[in-house]
């Protein structure tokens, strides 16, 4: 992964963005923002699922009224989301929102945005330049042959232009696009002419599987080169489903601390002595329940599946009708198949409590012999998948030859 591209820093309310701070996770609200209650609600789930800011639209009076009742409720902070009305951006700014999003693509004229910047600067409320592929301005779309990358990045700049002339800097840019590589190329061009802080996304991504992968594809590509400082999956499904994914992804890519659970199984393969799928889906659904922040391993079989997970926190490995409890890759407990995932959940819940070291003191007396037994008794009838053994005799031939 290439070193973080530097960029100011700005602060969304208690969260700050770009500089040295964390890659933050946003997602937005789908119900009607006067409805305060129920919007408090998602905004609760999205927080608990990983989101760092939340936006909600301010689509109408109602809406900014809402806001004056929801953001002093909020555990994060509130961005409101702005088009065509430059009056309902000066509406959720007295409503106290900490963050606004513009689109440059419909609120077009020059005096409305610099109102909005001068009211957002005495109130130090960031403005995020929010360019989108589908709403670009029409004349700029015209000049460029479409919402190119060089057409998206001269919106923003057009805008940035108008903020920062009434003295107003700070500000987060996006230069969002369905298409991934469009969108990413888009970033690139930006980047490479601006330091303020970036928000990624691909915009009107769509539902699972296709929204997510063209998400990650996008997001990750970036943030990979070292260009993002905050970011969202724009995914046509419930939106606590889009903050996971965002969480998810900056852990998968060691951007942010784990939080929650990191569940990995192998695929299964014709060596599986259980029903792989289903042992770790329910294993996912207990352990996700108490939201433990370990790594947990659910291997087909023992032949291969502790030395393969052998990282992992705690996992669990069948064979001969039983299952293979390992912490760090050591047997601990063998217990029956059926009843793997309960074991699986009680030894998880001990560890995250007492730590790996007093877990692996308490291994049951035998464990580790049962288990070599089962997994020599399995490379007997099946045969060595990985033939280690074999391996090692040619591997130590040649460097005594040698
Ligand atoms: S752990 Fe065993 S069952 Fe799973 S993929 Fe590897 S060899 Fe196949």
């Amino acid at each position: 992964m290439h070193p973080r591209r530097v960029t100011r820093q700005i602060h969304v309310g208690t969260v700050a963005v770009g500089g040295d701070a964390p890659v933050s996770v946003q997602s937005m609200t789908t119900t009607k923002t006067a409805d305060v209650d129920g919007t408090l609600t998602q905004v609760y789930a999205l927080a608990g699922a990983g989101a760092d800011i939340v936006r909600i639209t301010c689509n109408d009076v109602e809406a900014a009224q809402g806001l004056a009742e929801i953001v002093p409720r909020s555990p994060v902070p509130i961005v409101a989301d702005i088009h065509f009305q430059h009056r309902l951006a000066l509406a959720a700014l007295e409503a106290g929102v900490q963050g606004l999003r513009l689109n440059p693509g419909n609120i077009r004229k020059e005096e409305h945005i610099k109102t909005v910047a001068r009211e957002a600067g005495e109130r130090g409320v960031p403005i995020r330049v929010g360019v989108n592929g589908g709403s670009l301005d029409r004349d700029l779309e015209a000049k460029h042959g479409g919402a190119t990358p060089a057409a998206l990045v001269e919106s923003a700049k057009t805008e940035i232009r108008y903020l920062e002339e009434v003295g107003f800097t700070d500000i987060k840019i996006s230069v969002k696009h369905s298409n991934v590589p469009t969108m990413v190329e888009s970033y690139r061009l930006l980047s490479a002419t601006v330091d303020y802080p970036l928000h990624l996304g691909v915009t009107e991504a769509g539902p699972l599987p296709g929204g997510l992968i063209k998400s990650v594809a996008g997001i990750a590509t970036l943030l990979n080169e070292g260009i993002g400082d905050t970011i969202r999956f724009s995914l046509t499904a419930d939106p606590v489903e889009e903050a996971k994914a965002g969480r998810q992804l900056l852990e998968y890519l060691g951007l942010r601390e784990r939080k929650g659970l990191d569940l990995i199984a192998c695929p299964s393969c014709g060596r599986a002595e259980v029903d792989v799928i289903d042992v770790a889906r329910r294993a996912q659904e207990a352990l996700e329940a108490e939201n433990l922040p370990i790594q947990v391993a659910v291997m087909g079989c023992v032949v291969n599946g502790p030395g393969e997970a052998g990282s992992a926190d705690i996992g669990i490995a069948a064979g001969r009708n039983k299952g293979h409890l390992f912490i760090k890759g050591q047997v601990v407990r063998v217990v029956p198949e059926d009843e793997m995932v309960e074991a699986l959940l009680e030894e998880a819940r001990r560890l995250v409590d007492e730590g790996v070291e007093a877990r692996l003191a308490a291994a049951d007396v035998g464990a580790a012999e049962i288990a070599a037994a089962d997994r020599a008794q399995l490379i007997e009838i099946k045969g060595d998948a990985n033939r280690a053994a074999e391996r090692r005799r040619r591997v130590a031939g040649v460097a005594e030859d040698s």
